[in-house]
């Protein structure tokens, strides 16, 4: 007997029939014996219907939601009364949902006549997509003779005030889910948690940020001390790359903590990569797998890394981004500016993704995603405008058209001659690489690339990866 946590992607609760394989993929890990926490996302694209709808009438336009609220109400309607036929139960199932959709249909109107959207308000909104199908879920396998309960994680899962990417407070988190989740487990109920939201210690809905639901299953994988974490979704595993970029993508067994953070962070959408952060501690085994291929058996990730034949495991693309450069031969010599840079583009929130400075103190560049570039360039011309009248900063600019690619696997700096294959393969393709940066973990290599060659250089490098003509 174990203690398992379970999250489902929105991909796999699409619909009736897709959320019955949840349903049974959960009751066969319970009947042989399980204690199963399950987390949830939205159904498949109800969470950027949320988002878009409500955008949409801070701008005045009440149609959308209008519109939105009917398609919403028709295909969770539809759902459920394909999931749940008792009378008595369908009918109380029906009213949540209809509560629920009026609430979000309120907030629209809300936001309308301010003509405003908050990010709290964001928030409030975004996280109906959860609740609804927790609901869904809970009362299917209700009907089919399970004890089961859907929860919100308001309730559960304690967060900062930084809406739209909230982060956890552990200790006060672990102390509800050990008062209102685990005596339910252990009473041989099957919760079923919204993924995404949270509260703060107010009770003022936040979410953790887009993809966060898997972070939410490894918050509480963590806090009910699960035996294992599985992330069930629609591919066999964590594969070579994405498979949707190259269909020759194969499935990677085995992975280490860092290697599926680097590849999280650098673009594999398969896992938010703050997953393991709660986990790491107790060193849990998190596991991939297929909602619609349940024996496969995907990929397993546990603390360190399993010493394979192969170096590069699997290469990833982040695209949208700019290249800012600052440069200026009056920077040689010149202490802080770096500095200085960094900490006023940090003051913007804006995430540096890759950095890179060169060895002559001339010019040093990083790399932003597309939609922050214009408020960190114009944050560092502030910043830096003394230095740029004086000439000592000649340019601070933006490229467009990049993308980063990077190559994940543990190994990459100790094994000899990795790089080397690297640069020989891309310069066989004619891709000239714009900035090199070795990951700060010793686990990844990034490259910057230009838009137009970034796909040729995925696929050219994960040759190399498939292969295994690198270094072994
Ligand atoms: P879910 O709805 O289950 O959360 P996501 O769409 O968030 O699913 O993540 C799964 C998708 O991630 C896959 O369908 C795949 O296209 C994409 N993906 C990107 N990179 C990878 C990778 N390296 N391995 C597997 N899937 C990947
Ligand atoms: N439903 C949320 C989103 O689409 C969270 C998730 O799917 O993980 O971002
Ligand atoms: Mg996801």
């Amino acid at each position: 007997m174990s203690v398992l946590t379970f999250k489902f992607g929105g991909s796999s609760m699409g619909d009736a029939r897709l959320i019955r394989g949840v349903a049974q993929i959960v009751q066969d890990s319970a009947a042989n014996g399980n204690e199963v926490l399950t987390v949830v996302s939205a159904m498949t694209g109800v969470t950027d219907t949320l988002i878009n709808t409500a955008r949409a009438a801070a701008k005045g336009n009440t149609d959308a939601y209008i519109k939105a609220t009917a398609t919403l109400r028709d295909r969770h309607h539809e759902a459920a009364r394909e999931l749940v036929h008792n009378p008595a139960a369908q009918e109380a199932l029906l009213a949540e949902l209809h509560r629920l959709i009026d609430g979000f249909q309120n907030f629209c109107r809300s936001v309308a006549i301010l003509g405003e959207l908050t990010p709290r308000g964001s928030d409030a909104i975004v996280s109906i997509g959860e609740r609804l199908s927790a609901r869904l879920l809970a009362a299917h396998l209700q009907e089919l003779g399970a004890a089961s309960l859907p929860i919100d994680a308001t309730n559960l899962i304690v967060t900062t005030g930084h809406f739209q990417s909230a982060m956890p407070l552990m200790d006060k988190t672990r102390a509800r889910v050990q008062e209102i989740l685990v005596p339910k487990l252990k009473a041989g109920i099957l919760p079923i948690v919204t993924g995404f939201i949270g509260a703060t210690e107010d009770g003022i809905t936040t979410t953790l940020g887009r993809g966060g639901s898997d972070y939410s299953a490894g918050i509480l994988a963590a806090c009910i001390d699960s035996d294992e974490l599985w992330i069930w979704t629609d591919v066999d595993g964590v594969m070579t790359t994405d498979p949707r970029l190259d269909p020759s993508a194969q499935v990677i067994p085995v992975l280490s903590y860092r290697e599926v953070g680097e590849l999280a962070f650098f673009g594999a959408k398969v896992l938010h990569p703050k997953t393991i952060l709660p986990v790491m501690e107790q060193g849990m085994t998190i596991q991939v797998r297929n909602t619609f291929n349940p024996t496969h058996p995907g990929t397993r990730i546990q603390p360190e890394p399993e010493v394979l034949g192969t170096v590069a495991k699997a290469i990833t693309i982040i695209p949208d981004v700019h290249l800012i450069t600052v440069a200026g031969r009056g920077m040689v010599g010149v202490p802080g500016i770096a500095g200085r840079t960094f900490s006023a583009v940090a003051r913007e929130n804006v995430n540096l993704l890759v950095i890179s400075q060169s060895s002559s103190e001339q010019s040093f560049c990083f790399v932003v995603r597309a939609s922050d570039s214009t408020r960190a360039v114009r944050a560092i011309q502030r910043e830096l405008a003394e230095e740029i009248k004086l000439q000592n900063v000649d340019r601070v600019w933006a490229l467009e058209e990049v993308e980063i690619i990077t190559i994940v696997g543990a190994g990459m700096r100790e094994v000899p001659g990795v790089a080397a294959r690297i640069f020989t393969t891309l310069a066989e393709e004619r891709i000239n690489v714009i900035v090199i940066a070795q990951g700060s973990s010793d686990v990844s290599m990034s490259l910057v690339v230009n838009s137009g060659d970034a796909q040729r250089a995925v696929q050219a490098l994960h040759r190399l990866v498939i292969n295994g003509k690198h270094a072994s």
